[in-house]
């Protein structure tokens, strides 16, 4: 548990429920993990959309007594939780965001991050286009808007063809809701039923099970799903089979919930797959594997089932940690780290221990925590990792630092080693990690171990480039 690293957003949706705001309150509140600076929903009650959003985690924005939830009371509704790629960490940027243009009100969530918003933002401010926020989001409803593309037969598919990078969006109007996931299927979208027969629409499975609703599939790369009173319709804004996908491996690594179905796998499953591949590649003798709760957790189990090593948990996570005077920087991250991960000095003591993670980001956090094992009595600590060294940054929806910041960039794995001040040190290998993958190994994104972006990035990201 490395919190160096963000997801972009989380992101609910359902039609024609007489508990939608509640449901999707649920529903969101399974997805904070994908997002804790703030949350949002939006409403129809079939002619008129209405809109909450606030900072900080679902429970806080929403939370009881407020009396929010009863406002919002409407059976067609959208949810959002974000964590900022593009734009501040902000009320403003807050979503969904709700909008009114020629055709009415439109209410709009996005996960991931759109490589051309730039571009596409410098073009309308140049026509005199006024934007209210900084993320990368509010162009869509600009594209909606501009005449040329009301006009078209299917504006939306229109519109989504402008966009260039990882998107999945969920669009609320008045008497709708239309979901649609880039055609590279970069960040994960799957729709569901409730067994009251109204359709769910999420980020990740984990939300359904929260609702009581059953997965039926994936939203498909390029496709768009539209929910409304005839029930579930779909449509293709790019055709089918014409691009090869880029699923987020680090998705499956490390921010997806272990009881979510991404990319046709269970995520715990695939995590123990990788632990014990990392087994095979680095084994060392041992008398312990202990994972960085929560993210290292299954692909500890893993190493620890491979190599027939005791599993035990060394350091505990706090779970009472609250986020409301968490900002997203460095030193409020190291903050969090301390007082989200206790050692057990039993655990730990005298012995020779196996720490796994998921990864590891500028290394700062991890070597403190060495540190502190040390401390704790360990004698030897070899560290291992459940995926390749990162190495590039992310422009598809993921907040990593800088090239330059990462542990990776510019050390060999002897200077990794020494940097982390461990005994020995081993990474899952990228043959090794797309091997344990149920997809062939071309539909993945690997760029942050590669550096080859699969949709090119003529521009680098800047996640304030909006901001003046
Ligand atoms: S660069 Fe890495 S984090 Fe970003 S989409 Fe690709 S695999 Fe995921």
């Amino acid at each position: 548990m490395i919190l160096e690293k963000k997801e972009s957003c989380g992101l609910f949706g359902i039609f024609g429920d007489a508990e939608a705001v509640q449901q999707t309150f649920l529903g969101l509140y399974s997805l904070q993990h994908r997002g804790q600076e703030s949350a949002g929903i939006a409403s129809s009650n079939g002619e008129f959309i209405q809109c909450y959003t606030g900072m900080g985690t679902v429970g806080r924005v929403f939370r009881s007594g407020s009396g929010l939830l009863e406002k919002l009371a409407n059976p067609i509704v959208i949810g959002h939780v974000r964590y900022s790629t593009t734009g501040s960490s902000i009320q403003l940027n807050s979503q969904p965001l709700l909008s009114e243009y020629s055709h009415g009100q439109v209410a709009v969530a996005h996960n991931g991050n759109l490589i051309n918003a730039q571009l596409l933002r410098d073009e309308y401010e140049a026509h005199g286009s006024i934007f209210k926020s900084t993320s990368d989001t509010e162009i869509i409803t600009h594209l909606l808007a501009k005449p040329t593309h009301v006009s078209n037969p299917d504006p939306l598919a229109h519109v989504l063809n402008h966009l260039q990078g990882a998107y999945c969006l969920l669009f609320l109007f008045a008497d709708r809701i239309e979901a649609a996931r880039d055609p590279y299927g970069i960040r994960p979208l799957c729709v569901g039923q409730t067994e009251k027969g109204s359709y769910v629409v999420a980020s990740e499975s984990c939300a359904f099970d929260m609702v009581g609703a059953k997965f039926i599939r994936e939203v498909e790369p390029g496709e768009i799903i539209r929910l409304d009173e005839k029930g579930l319709r779909s449509r293709f804004f790019v055709k089918p089979g014409t691009v090869t996908p880029a699923h987020c491996s680090f998705e499956h690594i490390y921010f997806a919930k272990q009881t979510s179905r991404i990319f046709g796998e269970n995520v715990h499953e695939f995590r123990k797959k990788l632990g014990r591949q990392l087994a095979k590649e680095h084994p060392v003798e041992a008398d312990v594997v202990i994972p960085i709760p929560d993210s290292g957790t299954s692909a500890a189990i893993g190493y620890a089932e491979q190599s027939k090593l005791p599993f035990d948990m060394g350091m505990v996570r706090s779970h009472y940690v609250g986020r409301t005077f968490i900002s997203p920087d460095q030193k409020s991250r190291e903050l969090e780290v301390k007082l989200k991960l206790a050692i057990v000095k039993e655990a730990v003591a005298r012995k020779r221990i196996v720490v796994v993670d998921d990864s590891i980001v500028r290394g700062t956090t991890t070597r403190g925590k060495i540190r502190t094992l040390r401390q704790a009595g360990a004698k030897q600590i070899h560290m291992r990792v459940s995926c390749p060294p990162l190495r590039f940054p992310c422009f598809y929806g993921v907040d990593f630092p800088t090239k330059e910041e990462l542990l990776a960039n510019n050390r060999n794995i002897e200077q990794i080693k020494e940097f982390l001040e461990v005994d020995s040190i081993g990474y899952c290998s990228l043959e090794g990690l797309l091997g344990c993958a149920t997809l062939p190994a071309e539909n993945y994104c690997t760029a942050c171990w590669t550096g080859k972006y699969k949709i090119p990035v003529d521009i680098p990201v800047n996640k304030f480039a909006l901001e003046r």
